[in-house]
């Protein structure tokens, strides 16, 4: 009807993993943490429900900036936090993409990338990574020395894989940004602590980070960028003035002050996925190794949908993922499941379960 500006009229939408509400469900789709943050992020998030409810949050969240950069080892003006790290992709794509302008990711990939780059109006194209998920750095980097956005996860989903900051820093377009996409950076062997932005080359790179996996808080909407300060400067321009609220800084200013329960709980998760990659390796998945908290496996038999259907049915959750137009997959669609890891007794019941279901 010409309602809607011709760019969302054309486009799904992005679909996000099911979210039951209701107990009961073995969630395992969505890759949450399946411990809970640390103790110290309640009582803060008491604390400032009986505080100032009534007045508006600190627009440039100095607090909160103060102690991310120290833990960053940068200063306050290279952090911006955001609702969510969707939300700083969503900043990042208003700040730097005109319409024309060319955005690039890997696929298979975030497909969040793709409906931002959409929703924006820029121009799209996606970096066909290898049947081994590595990069063919030859073609990406034609089309990276165009673009004026690159959006690459580190450690990527589905995969779980992680390229060499070699790599990532040779894919920096010319005259655009990269985005390193460190949602699951605390899994990986050696997680970043942004020693990367350092780097010649690094001038126009912007770190996201998320409290949703590492932390246990994907409930309170929390994420942050790390950047130069020119960059920074630039994305708060563009950002709604209380973009974060009281609640959600208080209870990650405490969350991020307390990196010892994160660390436990993500020591936990890398046992777990160890057993879960050897429990499915010897159910006759192929398992891709994960730096980050879930597993990307395929079956020989090709039956993922139906293994998805047949797991749903008896109450766990984990995600179906298909991806058309890899021309190396049968039937030129790539699909496989994403399992997040859970705590032990969870994996337990799906290695169980799986072994019924195959
Ligand atoms: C989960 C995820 C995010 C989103 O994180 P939020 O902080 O919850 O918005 C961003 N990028 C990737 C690759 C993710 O998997």
């Amino acid at each position: 009807m010409g309602l809607f500006r011709p760019n969302i009229d054309r486009i799904e939408g992005y679909i996000p993993g099911e979210q039951p509400q209701e107990r009961g469900w073995i969630k395992l789709n969505t890759n949450e943490n399946p411990y809970p943050p640390s103790p110290r992020v309640v009582e803060a998030l008491v604390q400032a429900a009986q505080g100032r409810l009534n007045i508006y949050p600190d627009p440039l969240a100095t607090p909160f900036r103060r102690v991310a950069a120290g833990v960053f080892g940068v200063e306050p003006d290279w952090i911006l936090p955001a609702n969510g790290s969707d939300e700083n992709l969503t900043l990042i794509l208003r700040s730097f993409v005109d319409p024309q302008d060319l955005v690039a990711y890997p696929y298979p990939s975030y497909i969040l990338y793709e409906t931002l780059a959409d929703i924006q109006g820029g121009q799209h194209q996606r970096l066909l990574l290898r049947p081994d998920w590595s990069w063919d750095l030859a073609a990406a980097r034609a089309v990276t020395a165009r673009a004026k956005l690159v959006l690459i996860p580190n450690p990527n989903s589905p995969s779980g894989n992680r390229w060499s900051d070699d790599e990532i820093l040779s894919l920096v377009p010319p005259q655009g940004v990269l985005v390193l996409d460190e949602a699951y950076g605390d899994f990986a062997d050696h997680p970043h602590r942004a020693e990367l932005l350092r780097r010649p080359g690094a001038e126009r790179v912007i770190i996201t980070r998320s409290f949703s996996k590492s932390f246990s808080l994907a409930g309170l909407r929390l994420g942050f960028a790390i950047a130069r300060p020119e960059l920074i400067a630039g994305m708060i321009k563009v950002k709604d003035s209380y973009n974060c609220d009281t609640l959600s800084l208080a209870g990650g200013l405490a969350a991020i002050s307390d990196l010892t329960t994160m660390e436990q709980n993500v020591a936990a998760v890398r046992r777990t996925r160890e057993r879960l990659a050897a429990g499915l390796t010897k159910l006759g998945f192929d398992v891709v190794p994960s730096q980050a908290n879930f597993v990307w496996c395929t079956h020989p038999t090709g039956r993922h949908k139906e293994i998805y259907e047949a797991l749903k049915g008896r109450k766990i959750l984990v995600r179906f993922m298909k991806f058309p137009e890899v021309p190396y997959a049968p039937g030129g669609v790539l699909n496989g499941l994403r399992l997040t890891v859970g705590t032990d007794p969870e994996i337990d019941s799906l290695l169980r379960e799986l072994a019924s279901i195959v």
